[in-house]
């Protein structure tokens, strides 16, 4: 009796992935379209939905899931600090934040961190700083900021039209002054446009949803010179680079052309919302008490679990097997293309990965992402040419494996 009434609750919950997306458009507002694949649950690289498929996660939450989906060692540090307290506001002292700091700061340039709920916030948080920064120490003057084409910063109003993709910030009233658009890894570009006026140049390490472009170290070395020259700071927004995703902890590191500002987003709290600026200690002075804040930044739960997935990153030999990962993601992407041609260039940093389709393919990535999902592999796009990877760093050798059959497969069926 009590068997048949758990069954029949059950599969009354389990409703089909169709019936629950059917229910999407009624109640969500309308600036998403999602799959329709609702998830279930999760475990490492992999994730069920609601009609019980298995699919494979190239995509971890649009780079997020570090750790995998519901890791054991983050649910611990959860559920432990669920059970202290939740929530202390910005009013008392915050203790996981203090730790969380401290750790960012340890592994990092960095001498001071402000913590917010997500990558827009990061940004707004680091243009506000440096806009203040130039007004206290050179005058209302200096407040121009230096962005890229195919840039992208969040969707606040300021950091969407900060970003370098009108699509994005057109069609919103006025938008904020002072802000510039420059070719990407274009040095002479930057040279000319700088300033006395220049408070900021911000950048990605690699243009992530712009088409997974990574920046010539040229460029960022120049950037850095630059900045120097005419006392601008320099923003590296590591929202979808960082936290191990380049195969070292920050793609700064890559280069060592260490910025003054970096935001970090995404994978920091492996899937439980949390984003930080880190700056330095001089710098930091420039948002003094008032000036700036969240209500929720520096969450206790969010902290917690931040900081172990630093831990896991940093002392378990987790960041050190990004590289060969995407070694062996990238061979084989290249030789898959070698029977294919489908791509003209196979790019990115770690297990951030652009497949750039050719002209016979153009607008097709989203096509091509269709048909991974139709063989069981969770995959991105990065605009209309453009199939990105970005798998859980947990991924395994022999899950790389399988998840490159997959792409061979839904290559094919696109032949
Ligand atoms: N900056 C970069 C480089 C990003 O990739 C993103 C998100 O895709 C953001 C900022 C915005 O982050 P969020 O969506 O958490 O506000």
């Amino acid at each position: 009796m009590t068997a048949i009434s758990h069954q029949s609750a059950n599969s009354e919950l389990r409703q089909g992935n169709q019936k629950i997306r059917a229910r999407h458009d009624n109640v969500m507002m309308p600036n998403y379209a999602p799959m329709e694949i609702v998830p279930d649950r999760g475990e490492g690289a992999w994730l069920w939905d609601r009609d019980g498929t298995r699919f494979l996660d190239f995509a971890a939450g649009i780079a997020v899931s570090a750790l995998g989906h519901a890791p054991k060692v983050l649910q611990e540090v959860l559920a432990d600090q669920a059970s202290r307290f939740w929530h202390v506001s910005n009013l008392m002292t915050n203790e996981p934040a203090i730790e969380l700091a401290d750790t960012l700061c340890g592994l990092t340039f960095a001498e001071r961190a402000f913590f917010c709920n997500s990558g827009a916030e990061a940004n707004e948080a680091a243009l506000k700083l440096a806009r203040r920064f130039a007004f206290e120490n050179a005058g209302a003057e200096k407040d121009e900021i230096i962005a890229f084409e195919n840039g992208f910063h969040g969707r606040t109003f300021f950091t969407v039209c900060v970003g370098g993709q009108e699509k994005y910030s057109n069609g919103f009233g006025p938008k904020p002054g002072g802000i510039s658009h420059l070719p990407w890894n274009d040095i002479s570009a930057l040279e000319e446009s700088i300033s006395d006026r220049t408070c900021a140049v911000i950048l990605e390490p690699v243009q992530g949803e712009g088409g997974v472009n990574p920046a010539d170290h040229n460029f960022l070395r120049a950037a850095r010179a630059l900045c120097d020259r005419h006392h601008a700071l320099l923003i590296f927004d590591e929202i979808q680079t960082g936290i191990g995703r380049s195969g070292k902890l920050y793609t700064y590191e890559w280069s060592n052309v260490v910025p003054d500002i970096l935001t970090t987003a995404k994978g920091l709290g492996g899937g439980f919302p949390v984003a930080a600026m880190l700056t330095t200690a001089r710098i930091s002075e420039s948002l003094a008490v008032g000036t700036h804040g969240s209500t929720f930044g520096g969450n206790p739960l969010a902290c917690v679990v931040a900081n172990r997935v630093l831990q896991e990153l940093t002392q378990t030999g987790l960041l050190e097997s990004v590289t060969p990962k995407s070694d062996q993601l990238m061979q084989g992407l290249a030789d898959l293309n070698s029977r294919h041609h489908m791509f003209t260039e196979i790019r990115g940093c770690g297990l951030l990965i652009g497949c750039q389709l050719s002209s016979t393919y153009a607008g097709r990535a989203g096509e091509l992402m269709k048909a991974c999902m139709d063989q069981g592999l969770l995959a991105l796009v990065a605009g209309p040419d453009v199939l990105r990877l970005a798998p859980p760093l947990i991924i395994t050798e022999q899950e790389i494996s399988s998840g490159l059959e997959k792409i061979d497969a839904a290559v094919v069926s696109l032949h």
